[in-house]
């Protein structure tokens, strides 16, 4: 499939009308590095780091987990990687550790909460991201903030180990930038400082989504009840971008609708200029993002909320189909 789109991958993802939409990979493996180069991905949107945690029967060494985000970063060549804190809980359980009993994981004790209240596991990682960067830039995000004070509170945690690292007398990176995920509703009415504080966020779509409907992710039943494109969903985004805007905070969005073609497309229309997904989506999002008119598409998308449209998929896909896409 690839191939399919190996004349449009170096080539920018621009609309009909001039506008430019970075579009980067998530990764999670060493294996999906070769992607990037593969895929003409700008960079790696989001690396999951539980992926490491998740395949073992113990806990992984600082060293190792040094060793790979070292050699994760050498295969980026350059590009930047996004490194997700671990974000465990809900449907990642450890395998070396007790599963809490929670009548509700996914709104349980999972990612930062736990790497807050215990954060013996957090400052391990922290410091072998620090040490795998080797005094190049770092891009460290942690998942699932709730609200500023969690933002703050990790950011210091990096800031300590960081001046752990600096008297051990280990290179720090020349450039550190920390974000956070939001993927809560929360997280999106943050007050303004909040937003001018962290250095990025990136939307995680999937759990997002399933928290604005209130609908699980995991639930086949109720999962598809509730459209992506619905109006209420993206217009939460659209206020999202706006506030990001405001403040000049770089926003971007990494849950998987990202690598669906209308989908990213219709973020494109709310004001997201950076859209991360898996590789392979690469060249379909790009090839339908560069036969498109944004300015027009936004008009649709506006058109069909006032019209009161629940979801305006059904506007989009005509204005599409008029339009050969
Ligand atoms: C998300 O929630 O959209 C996301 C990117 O994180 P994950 O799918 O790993 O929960
Ligand atoms: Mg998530």
């Amino acid at each position: 499939a690839q191939q399919r789109y190996a004349s449009i991958r170096d080539k920018t993802a621009t609309t009909l009308d001039g506008i430019t939409i970075s579009l980067q990979m998530n990764a999670g493996l060493m294996a999906d590095l070769p992607s990037l180069e593969n895929s003409g991905a700008e960079g790696v949107g989001l690396f999951r780091t539980e992926l490491q945690f998740l395949v073992r029967n113990q806990m992984p060494k600082r060293s190792e987990l040094s060793a790979l985000y070292s050699r994760v970063m050498d295969a980026a060549q350059g590009k930047r990687v996004v490194f997700r804190t671990l974000d465990i809980g809900s449907d990642k359980v450890l395998p070396y550790m007790t599963p809490e009993d929670e009548p509700n994981p996914a709104l349980g004790w999972r990612a930062i909460r736990v790497g807050l209240d215990k954060p013996g596991v957090m400052r391990m990682q922290l410091q072998a991201l620090l040490r795998g960067a080797n005094g190049r830039p770092l891009a460290v995000m942690f998942p699932f903030v709730a609200q500023y004070e969690e933002y703050t509170r990790a950011a210091e945690e990096l800031e300590k180990a960081k001046e752990r690292e600096r008297i051990l007398g280990h290179p720090l990176p020349e450039r550190i930038e920390i974000g956070a995920m939001l993927e809560t509703p929360s997280l999106g009415f943050a007050p303004q400082k909040f937003f001018e504080e962290v250095g990025f966020l990136s939307i995680g779509g999937n759990d997002l989504k399933q928290f604005f409907f209130a609908a699980d992710r995991e639930n086949e039943r109720v999962r598809r009840r509730y459209d992506t494109l619905n109006i209420s969903f993206l217009s939460f985004l659209e206020g999202i971008v706006n506030r990001c805007n405001t403040t000049k905070t770089p926003l971007s969005f990494c849950g998987e609708d990202a690598g669906r073609p209308i989908e990213a497309l219709c973020l494109a229309a709310m004001g997201l200029r950076t859209l991360s997904m898996r590789p392979a989506s690469i060249g379909p999002v790009k090839s339908l993002i560069r036969r498109t008119n944004l300015t027009q598409l936004r008009q649709i998308i506006v058109d069909s909320r006032e019209r009161g449209d629940q979801s305006v998929r059904p506007a989009v896909m005509e204005f599409l189909r008029k339009n050969g896409g």
